[in-house]
């Protein structure tokens, strides 16, 4: 695996990787939470008028736009569902999967993560993290050959930081141990 993981406490919108992922809802209009600020931050008219051109969209599809005043060139919407149950996993998965696809297809080598649906759609934090860094390493597993360099995670409060920080490490030491 070539690619570099980092887990970092931070706003996703001052990011400058390639590309950064919005937590959007299936209209792909600007809510709050990340979705806001990142309105925000590129330019809500500009941003919007090509969200409407790609809306709706399903939940754990991604579609990618530009990211106009923001320091990450594109954006990329994906609809993390709102969350009922544990058979959730899979939409949030998907979410992930088809993200780092779309950045794929786009020639996309650095891409920025935040995480999707445990704000305002109330999926468990500890759960989400085991979901998110599974797909990105499955991800990376189906596709050894991808060009995307970098994925980082922008957490933006110490609890969800520290959660997806142990779930990483507890990663890598299981996929270390079964190296050996
Ligand atoms: P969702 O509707 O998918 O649950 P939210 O925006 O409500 O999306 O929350 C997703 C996560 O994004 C939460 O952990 C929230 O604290 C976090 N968040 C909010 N603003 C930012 C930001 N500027 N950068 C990174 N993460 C953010």
């Amino acid at each position: 695996m070539n690619v570099q993981i980092k887990v970092l406490l931070g706003d996703i919108t001052t990011s400058d990787t390639e590309a950064i992922v919005n937590a959007a809802n299936t209209n792909l209009l600007a809510g709050s939470g990340v979705c806001g600020a990142i309105f925000k931050a590129a330019g809500y008219e500009e941003l919007q008028a090509e969200c409407n051109k790609l809306s709706p969209i399903k939940t754990g599809d991604a579609v990618v736009t530009n990211g106009y005043n923001l320091k990450a060139k594109y954006v990329i919407h994906t609809a993390g569902p709102i969350y009922k149950s544990q058979t959730d996993a899979i939409y949030l998965r998907n979410s992930y999967y088809n993200s780092l696809l779309a950045a794929e297809s786009n020639y996309i080598t650095s891409i920025s993560f935040p995480s999707i649906s445990t704000g305002i759609y109330g999926y468990p934090i500890a759960d989400a993290s085991i979901v998110a860094i599974n797909a990105i390493f499955e991800y990376f597993n189906d596709y050894p050959e991808s060009k995307i360099k970098e994925v980082r995670f922008y957490l933006f409060d110490d609890y969800t930081f520290s959660i997806y920080q142990s779930e990483y490490e507890r990663k890598m030491k299981e996929l270390l141990k079964n190296e050996q």
